[in-house]
């Protein structure tokens, strides 16, 4: 029998993890490299909002804690995009029903740390860093940053959500035949903030996700409840325009005027937050198997760290938390089978949202502000709303539970869909026409006859 957990991190996914354990009656020990952010405030170093969606949802419901958060989450009904002469475009992201919602990342943390405190099995050991795990005895080994001991813990299972550098996962590195690879984009990013107006109301429309894509690189911006933004530039490190030519006040103005010109007024304290704030890397994590044996497995960012621009790297941590607990409860219980089969499923769901992600900075960064790519997500709107059967990728990843390596394999069979359609003579006047139908229908019967 496996009654006694030690989950390493207690960052968004470790804490979640703890509640969902703790509900199971576990004995939980949740040991955080850093200090207790209920007593010294949260220090993030990572991105101030962040975009939940179907699937961080469901893991939340699932964890009892869904409608607590939901009081405190910003719908954005789609992406609002700011030309560079300031025109606004709005698209909606899926049905008139649908939204991503905006988060606070250390209200979201904090919340849950207290959550899973709230149970008396579950212990919380703050400021203890993760050295790493004898991975035959489930031994894992501590310091602890206040006062520099050693410790050590031993537990019938050990859960690594120690993030992107996890020191658990560092420890099966080492091991006969894990694969691992890092990748680190040529893009860095920085906030930005914009505060409110004077009697707290937003400065734009805060049920949407701004975006001010400019081909190579992009602003966008995520509403909070404090009524402020905060925005998000992604850019590349080096080239003709990058975080390496940004350097004086005047061309950080210059490059502000000439290609996000409506967002100076908005963020009265810009040059101050560009010197000030850090520009910060983005990398990709894979690796498999994620588990080791039958008691050690990787969840969140520690089996698949990915880039943000598909707003799934949560989602993905939190999905993980429900796609283990399902298979326990499939199992009656059998931890031996549950983190193997973890593992032997998820692998490849988390290659496969990587994937995505990186895709999706194209879309972002670029095609948001192609014609053609407007008119492909006006055809699938309309296709959608009179197929409902059929989901374009973005409501599969983003308002579904399809398996993200399937919605993977469908975006490439979806793309030749719509090459196909919009090479239709005069297609801008016929997008909703029995013509494309009859290519859709055709390509519907061709997914579904592959598929039985
Ligand atoms: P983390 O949040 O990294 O938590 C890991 C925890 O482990 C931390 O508390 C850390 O202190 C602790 N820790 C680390 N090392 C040790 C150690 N050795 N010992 C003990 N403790 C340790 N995702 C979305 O779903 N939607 C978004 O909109 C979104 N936007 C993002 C924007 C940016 C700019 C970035 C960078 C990421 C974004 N993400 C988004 C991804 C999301 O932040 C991560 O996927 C998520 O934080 C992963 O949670 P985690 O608990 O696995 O890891």
């Amino acid at each position: 029998m496996k009654n006694h957990a030690i989950i390493v991190g207690a960052g968004l996914v470790g804490s979640l993890w703890a509640v969902m354990l703790a509900k199971r009656g576990l004995k939980v020990d949740v040991y955080e490299g850093r200090g207790d952010m209920r007593k010294v405030g949260f220090v993030g170093g990572r991105s101030i909002n962040l975009a939940m969606s179907e699937r961080g949802w469901k893991a939340l419901e699932k964890a009892g804690v869904a409608d607590k958060l939901r009081d405190v989450a910003i719908p954005m009904k789609g992406r609002m995009m700011h030309s560079v002469d300031g025109q606004l475009t709005f698209q909606a992201y899926g049905t008139e029903e649908q939204a991503i919602y905006s988060v606070s990342r250390g209200g979201l943390n904090l919340e849950l740390i207290q959550l899973a405190d709230e149970y008396p099995n579950v212990t919380f050991h703050f400021n203890h860093r993760g050295r790493g795990v004898d991975l035959e005895t489930n031994t894992c080994r501590f310091e602890n940053t206040a006062t520099g001991e050693h410790v050590t813990a031993k537990g019938d299972l050990i859960f690594g959500a120690d993030g992107a550098f996890s020191t658990i996962r560092g420890s099966m590195q080492k091991t006969n035949r894990f694969n691992y690879s890092q990748t680190y984009l040529d893009y860095g990013y920085k906030e930005l903030a914009i505060p409110p107006f004077e009697d707290g109301s937003f400065r734009m429309d805060p049920n949407a996700l701004h975006i001010w894509p400019r081909g190579k690189f992009m602003l966008i911006a995520l509403p909070n409840t404090d009524g402020t933004f905060t925005c998000t530039l992604f850019l590349p490190f080096e080239g003709e325009v990058s975080f390496e030519h940004l350097n004086t006040d005047k061309e950080i103005m210059d490059f502000f005027e000439t290609y996000f010109a409506d967002s100076i007024p908005l963020m009265p304290t810009m040059l101050e937050d560009f010197k000030n704030n850090p520009t910060s890397s983005l990398v990709t994590v894979r690796c498999s198997p994620w588990q080791y044996g039958h008691s050690v497995a990787l969840m969140g960012d520690a089996a698949h760290a990915i880039v943000p621009f598909y707003g799934q790297g949560m989602n993905a941590g939190f999905e993980d938390c429900t796609v283990l607990d399902n298979l326990v409860n499939d199992l009656n219980g059998n931890w031996d089978e549950a983190i193997k089969a973890y593992s032997n499923i998820r692998a490849k769901d988390g290659h496969a949202i990587a994937d995505l992600a990186l895709r999706n900075f194209i879309e972002m960064r670029d095609l948001v502000a192609d014609p053609k790519f407007l008119l492909r997500k006006k055809i699938a709107g309309h296709l959608h709303q009179k197929f409902p059967e059929f989901l374009p990728v973005y409501s599969q990843v983003s308002f579904s539970h399809i398996p993200y390596h399937k919605a993977l394999e469908e975006s490439f069979s979806q793309d030749a869909l719509f090459e196909k359609i919009l090479n239709i003579e005069n297609v801008e006047e016929k997008w909703n026409s029995e013509e494309v139908e009859a290519i859709f229908k055709e390509w519907y019967e061709s997914q579904a006859l592959a598929n039985s």
